[in-house]
């Protein structure tokens, strides 16, 4: 029995900033902070642990910040899909959609990687997202919450409304590694003015909610996988990099834990 967890960083950069309805030359610098000073504190400290990562990289972060994107591959880690310029797919076409999926897959290839993985900017879905996903021959995504800590398999075409019961659709030919927004650190910790998110948790708290779910993922689940979602952007500021490096060691203060990129869980998976 061994407990996994995986650590994930949606290195959106400038581009996630562009969601929001009045984009501005302050938001698009904490975008950068997330580049430039984010992004290496967490590889300094992956590497001191020794722990491999998965890093969803959107095509226009990868062509904006070469050099970290460089360094995040040297390193060894995982690079998934997170769309090219982190629009919600829900507000896309299926065409837009797909022409978003096709550019960020090209800009991937680009610099070596065919990647395994997606996770949906905004972690939402439209219609169609799943059964491109399965068209593209990805193994997993990582941005639905029907479990918590058992990889499944997600349905394509579920018809459900406000009138009338679940009519389940068919299983996908895709895992699915559950994401969920206690173990996202933009929830916790992003503020924003407009629209008004208030980001200003401690990170004691946070700490406190990751180790309650991860001990009692370890005690209760066997073969448990969490997943924890993060941004350089949010991370990495000195009072919370230093609480996922305690989150590090009380992982590994137990016994029978692993910390894993969610590719290799897909591929002990099958
Ligand atoms: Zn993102």
């Amino acid at each position: 029995m061994t407990s996994t967890v995986c650590l994930t960083f949606d290195f959106d950069a400038m581009s996630v900033w562009f969601g929001y309805a009045h984009t501005t030359p302050a938001m698009l610098s904490r975008g950068e902070y997330g580049a430039t000073v984010g992004v290496p504190r967490i590889l300094e400290l992956l590497k001191r642990y020794n722990i491999r990562a998965t890093f969803f990289i959107p095509g226009h972060t990868v062509e904006s910040f070469p050099h970290q994107v460089d360094s995040i591959l040297a390193a060894g880690h995982e690079v998934g899909h997170h769309s090219y310029a982190h629009v919600d797919p829900s507000e896309q076409t299926p065409e837009e959609e797909r022409r978003d999926m096709e550019r960020a897959l090209q800009v991937l290839r680009k610099i070596g990687v065919e990647p395994q993985g997606f996770r949906s900017p905004s972690a939402d879905f439209s219609q169609v997202t799943l059964s491109l996903l399965e068209e593209y021959k990805f193994r997993y995504d990582s941005s639905l919450m029907a479990d918590d800590f058992s990889p499944y398999h997600p349905r394509i075409g579920d018809q459900v409304s406000r009138h009338e019961p679940l009519i389940p659709g068919r299983v996908a030919d895709i895992w699915e590694l559950p994401f969920c927004f206690e173990f996202d650190d933009w929830a916790h910790f992003q503020f924003n003015f407009n629209p008004y998110r208030n980001g200003t948790s401690a990170p004691s708290k946070v700490f406190e909610i990751w180790t309650k779910d991860f001990d009692w993922m370890h005690h209760n689940h066997p073969n448990g996988v969490l997943t924890a979602a993060m941004h350089p952007q949010v991370i990495g500021r000195g009072h919370r990099i230093e609480m996922l490096e305690q989150f590090i060691q009380h992982v590994q203060s137990r016994r029978d834990t692993q910390f894993s990129t969610q590719g290799d869980v897909v591929a002990r998976l099958g």
